[in-house]
């Protein structure tokens, strides 16, 4: 029996601690999981600075337990627990249900209406720490082909699969995202590999875009290079994109959004912003009538993506990266330290 574990806390803006916490009982339906890798999210870093638009919301209350993507081993089973068993390599949902629920009671896991979010909203504990509880429903095996560094990832790529499945595309669709986060060049990823004519990605960075080249993205374009717009005109013969796909969070990429997307098409805002929006050319967005979506991860895209990255996607260069748990408090208090070269950034436990 393990009784206690190393965890790290948001307490408030600027103030993250590691300590050691008790475990409690595990429920009949959990599992006890030994976490293997966590990836440092945005949204991570917006708890830890307090600009977070969900802890302004008062969404998000400190103190919280920071984390949701990652990977681990299973290392004790409730006695209700029937398909897993410790040693069993796992990841699991962003969101935990309440199981008791009207909507849980029919299976809508997704619609439950107690649910909690892991490591954010109405906090289910989260995964800067050393042993996760979660319980069975929520949790997938990975196959034996699947490093558990790499299923570190699923949990981001299945956001990005939340925008991509937003579109049809197809062998002529032209697609633009803009971001080189994880998420960002995981969407423009799995663009290429729904066979779209063309993919380009739109950043700022050189080492981040020469990444997300490695990953078979068609082109990129850098906002060093001067106006955006005019270089995905000129990449895609001055029709612009079929759909665009807007990471980065940027006031302005929002605009670029709608003059880089043709007339007719659709732009899935896959980011969140943490402010209002001014000047917002809401007349040349009218005139192209385009429609522009909000998305966020839904239930169920965890395992949806698992299955895809199985099948080996091309995300060498992603993991730019890797720190041991005991030094992840110092790498988040200077996280603008690796702004420049940081994709995903995963820590590593023993
Ligand atoms: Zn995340
Ligand atoms: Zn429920």
């Amino acid at each position: 029996m393990i009784e206690e574990m190393k965890a790290v806390t948001v307490y408030g803006p600027g103030d993250i601690r590691m300590e050691t916490v008790k475990l409690r009982p595990l429920k009949p339906d959990e599992m006890l999981i030994k976490v293997a890798y966590t990836g440092i999210c945005a949204t991570d870093l917006a708890i830890y600075t307090g600009e977070c638009s969900f802890v302004k919301s008062g969404q998000i209350k400190y103190p919280c337990r920071i984390g949701h993507e990652w990977s681990g081993i299973v290392c004790e089973c409730g006695s209700e627990v029937k398909n897993f068993k410790p040693g069993d390599r796992v990841i699991t949902d962003n969101g935990v249900s309440c199981g008791y629920c009207e909507k849980c009671l029919e299976g809508d896991y997704g619609n439950c209406l107690n649910n909690k979010s892991v490591g954010t909203i109405d906090c289910w504990d989260g995964c800067f720490a050393e042993y996760m509880y979660m319980p069975e429903r929520h949790t997938y095996h990975i196959d034996d082909s699947m490093s558990l560094k790499d299923a570190a990832l699923v949990e981001p790529m299945s956001i990005a699969l939340a925008g991509i499945k937003k579109y049809d595309i197809t062998s002529d669709s032209r697609v633009a995202v803009i971001g080189t986060g994880a998420i960002g060049i995981g969407a423009a990823v799995l663009a290429k590999h729904l066979g779209a004519k063309q993919v380009i990605i739109v950043g700022r960075g050189k080492a981040k875009l020469e990444s997300a080249l490695k990953c078979g993205i068609d082109a990129a374009v850098s906002t060093h290079d001067g106006d955006v717009v005019k270089q995905v005109m000129t990449l895609t013969d001055g029709e612009g994109v079929d759909f665009t796909i807007e990471t980065s969070g940027g006031e302005e990429t929002i605009m670029n959004s709608v003059h880089i997307t043709k007339k007719h098409g659709t732009i899935a805002l896959l980011a969140f912003y943490e402010k209002m929006i001014n000047n917002f050319d809401i007349d040349a967005f009218v005139g192209k009538e385009q429609i522009i979506k909000g998305v966020m991860g839904e239930f169920g895209l965890v395992e949806k993506a698992g299955k895809i990255m199985e099948q080996g996607l091309p995300l060498n260069g992603i993991i730019t990266h890797e720190i041991p748990f005991a030094e992840c408090v110092d790498f988040i208090r200077n996280y603008k330290d690796t702004a420049s070269t940081r994709i995903k950034a995963l820590v590593k436990f023993d």
